[in-house]
């Protein structure tokens, strides 16, 4: 199936108000262009470098988010123009966004990420540690900056019914987190779990943002980096 083809399909299961973020990392501009052209514009890459040398290639009216581990060194090469970063994983990378946001005039949006698999490798807060930072007084002093929700990852597994825990688990941080900290800030709303293999169960469980790479571009050949 062209990559067409496979927007369509997964559009037509997903519900109207579900962002598709359309993960093209590794993925060459032509295929990226391929999406482009069959409608979609928000497209997601999770190294800094690769994002800012796509960024100057195709149409200005891309929405590019960020979705990696993001190095605090590598954050001035994509402050200008990145429309979201969803990994944001520690208080040092979140003041360094704030500082490289402030140099471009900008407000950067940014979600917090969470760490919700039994993996050891998946980067992320947990709820306390999301909790201090939202209260302390750095926080309140980054201008440049926007919580606008939560992401997370679930385990690589073929147990849906871990995973459909892990994803209410992130459900019940949001929750926690907008009652406590965003009641009266209709920004902050997204919830951004779900990619090729468990998005139908991160649907299930509220996301409101879909993550999709292999399922759109086909499987990542990781030796072509
Ligand atoms: C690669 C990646 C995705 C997309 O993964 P697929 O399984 O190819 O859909 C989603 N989110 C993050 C954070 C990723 O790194």
């Amino acid at each position: 199936m062209s990559i067409k083809e496979n927007l369509e399909k997964i559009l037509k299961v997903i519900p109207q108000n579900t962002n598709l973020i359309a993960v093209s990392k590794t993925k060459p501009i032509e295929d990226i262009l391929e999406a482009y052209q069959a409608g979609q514009r928000v497209f997601g890459e999770n190294k800094a470098l690769e994002l800012a040398e796509k960024q100057t290639l195709l149409p200005k009216d891309i929405h590019w988010h960020f979705i990696g581990h993001l190095q605090t060194n590598k954050v001035k090469y994509i402050a200008a123009f990145v429309h979201l970063i969803q990994s944001v994983d520690s208080v040092k990378l979140l003041s360094v966004i704030n500082k490289e946001a402030a140099k471009n005039n900008r407000i950067i949006d940014c979600l917090l990420q969470f760490y919700i698999a039994t993996e050891e490798s998946k980067f992320g807060f947990d709820y306390d540690e999301a909790s201090a930072l939202l209260s302390s007084k750095a926080f309140l002093e980054m201008k440049n900056i926007r919580i606008v929700g939560v992401m997370g990852m679930a385990t690589y597994t073929t147990n849906d019914k871990l995973i459909h825990q892990e994803f209410a688990q992130l459900k019940s941080y949001f929750d926690k987190l907008k009652s406590t900290f965003f009641s009266n800030q209709d920004y902050f709303k997204e919830i951004s779990m779900g990619m090729s293999d468990d998005y139908k169960i991160a649907i299930d469980e509220g996301s409101t943002m879909i993550r999709i790479g292999s399922s759109i571009f086909g499987e990542r050949n990781y030796k072509s980096l």
